[in-house]
């Protein structure tokens, strides 16, 4: 115990920004992550070790995870909660603090797990806990299931982040300097933060300057991830009177968090005088949502150790000494030869052909383009455009392409469930010719093979509803090219034939959100037929360069230690 308080007192010395995620992934087997939110706050929280910034996160514990994924013959996907036990990964701090949920006080605890760096920097982080003895059973479950539950489930949670945990942080003695709320989940903390901030009746002339709105926002930086209307967390006011009652008068909360729904991202907004969107195209697309409110954009970045393959670490450890503190140093890559990248291209497609004969049972062949494609299993993502005209890919295709899928549906996501079945059909329908294996459970592990072991990657989203898209960054880490709608990051990491190609039409045309399908498709087959699989069997020289130009530009920049340099000054510390 002693040890703990030591350690408490020690990362309370100083000041510290608190950043704030519903979830965080920070390595495959702690399991308080879904996708690529999850995974952009672990690699933020690495970068910050590394560049041995001041930061504390704040999550929370999800102890039965998202969901481990299983698929049957036909693509049905079922469900199972996830076993494991925190206290392998981290340790259980005696400091208990109570939020109030349904008019009870639910007691909530902390986990302590901090993530380090070579350099010699860390980061705690602290997992929000109800499994308290002495709560109610139902309230020992908030913290169980990652977006699991129903909108009552949800606020319940968001309460536990948001309120709980600015007064854990404020309990253990921490002195927050900015809160960093990762998207909308975590936006209560403003309105704990106000009543923090209140100031005494009698020195104000009127009863609502009490809350001190604009000290609030002083303190708070909001990062919005979503750039559709319905994917905004909002809440009926009915059912945050029940849950979460009245913690600042209903007539104050409607005026900072909209008057119809409480409306996680307004009152983020409202409350944050910093507030970014993650691509210069989702800052557009956010600052027409919300009209009035400043908002800037800070592209997102993927962390470069954590996405480098061993057989690509290796090889930049040899010519670009010290990379993974200085991603910059990408900017040298010329000086790898040609051959050393081609043949640690070749152990990472081993690597993954190995997996995924261990795992299904099917040899794919080392020498045969490959496509590789996986994320969430929904609606906006497409995973079906590559199949919409089956004969033509099978033409295209026979005896020269291979392709590996993976990615998990929301539970509740009937849709992204029918999705997995039709690719499974299609992969049945296309098996004599082209040879297509679908990857289960897709996680942080698999992503590492996946992302560095095709020789294209794929990404067919709906414009534009890709904030910005983090895995194809995660490729080009490793060489791998990026064959993508201009939606997200690629609009600012494209250059046509030298990084990577396009599909569909250039980001400047607007209204284009309807009826893209099939525009779409002919410029994915075309560039396929035409220039990409040519490219690939008839001039290797060129397919090489195009490898060092996404290492040595996008590498360059589409990496965590960019954003966190940026994030500080533009954000932190202004
Ligand atoms: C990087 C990553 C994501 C995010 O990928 P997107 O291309 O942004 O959808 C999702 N899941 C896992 C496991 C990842 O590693």
């Amino acid at each position: 115990m002693n040890s703990i308080f030591n350690e408490l007192l020690e990362l309370t010395k100083e000041p510290k920004i608190a950043y704030f995620s519903m979830e965080i992934g920070i390595q495959n087997d702690i399991p308080t992550y879904s996708g690529g939110l999850g995974v952009l706050a672990g690699d933020t929280i690495r970068s910050g070790a590394d560049l041995k910034l001041p930061m504390v996160a704040v999550t929370l514990i999800s102890k039965k995870g998202y969901f481990r994924q299983e698929l049957d013959e036909r693509g049905r996907q079922t469900e199972h909660p996830v076993s494991w036990d925190p206290s392998q990964y981290m340790t259980l701090l005696p400091t208990r603090i109570s939020v109030q949920i349904e008019g009870r006080d639910v007691a909530v605890q902390a986990w302590l797990h901090k993530v380090r760096s070579l350099t010699g920097g860390s980061v705690p982080v602290f997992f929000l806990d109800t499994d308290v003895q002495g709560n109610m059973l139902e309230d020992r479950e908030i913290t169980s299931y990652l977006y699991g539950g129903d909108q009552t489930y949800r606020l319940k949670q968001e309460i536990v982040l948001g309120i709980g945990g600015v007064r854990m942080l404020h309990e253990l003695g921490f002195e927050i300097k900015k809160y960093h709320m990762n998207e909308g989940h975590s936006s209560l903390l403003t309105v704990e933060l106000l009543n923090m901030y209140k100031r005494p009746i009698e020195d104000v002339w009127d009863e609502r300057l009490v809350w001190d709105v604009d000290r609030v926002k002083d303190l708070c930086v909001f990062t919005t991830h979503t750039p559709v209307e319905a994917g905004h967390d909002k809440f009926p006011y009915e059912l945050v009177k029940r849950i979460v009652g009245e913690l600042i008068p209903f007539y104050v909360l409607k005026e900072l968090g909209g008057r119809d729904y409480l409306n996680m991202t307004l009152l983020g907004l409202n409350l944050s005088e910093y507030i970014n969107g993650v691509a210069k195209k989702h800052m557009e697309i956010s600052r027409n949502m919300f009209p009035g409110y400043e908002i800037s954009a800070i592209t997102n970045g993927v962390h470069s150790y954590t996405w480098t393959c061993d057989s690509f670490k290796r090889l930049y450890d040899k010519y670009l000494p010290a990379w993974a503190n200085e991603p910059e140093l990408f900017v040298r890559v010329g000086r790898i030869p040609d051959e050393e990248i081609w043949n640690a291209h070749m152990e990472a497609k081993k690597n993954l052909f190995d997996y995924i004969k261990a795992e299904i049972g099917i040899e794919f062949d080392l020498e045969t383009f490959t496509i590789g494609f996986a994320r969430r299993a929904t609606a906006y993502k497409r995973p079906d455009l590559l199949f919409s005209n089956i004969e033509r890919l099978e033409r295209i295709g026979a005896g020269k392409l291979q392709i590996v899928y993976a990615g998990k549906a929301h539970p509740q996501d009937e849709t992204g469930k029918r999705l997995i079945e039709k690719i499974f059909s299609f992969k049945e329908r296309l098996k004599d010719k082209i040879k297509m294996v679908y990857l289960k459970n897709y996680d942080m592990e698999i992503a590492l093979r996946l992302i560095s072991g095709v020789d294209i990657w794929l990404n067919t989203p709906l414009r534009p509803r890709e904030a910005s898209g983090t895995s194809g960054m995660k490729a080009a880490h490793n060489g791998v090219l990026n064959f993508s709608v201009l939606d997200g990051w690629w609009i600012e990491g494209y250059i046509e034939g030298f990084t990577g190609w396009s599909i569909g039409p250039p980001p400047t045309e607007t209204g284009l959100v309807e009826n893209m399908d099939t525009r779409d498709a002919d410029d994915l087959y075309n560039k396929l037929e035409y220039i990409i699989i040519p490219l690939f069997y008839n001039d290797r020289h060129t397919w090489i360069r195009m490898m060092q130009n996404a290492i040595g530009k996008n590498a360059y920049y589409f990496n965590s230690h960019r954003m966190m340099r940026r994030y500080v000054p533009e954000a932190y510390i202004r």
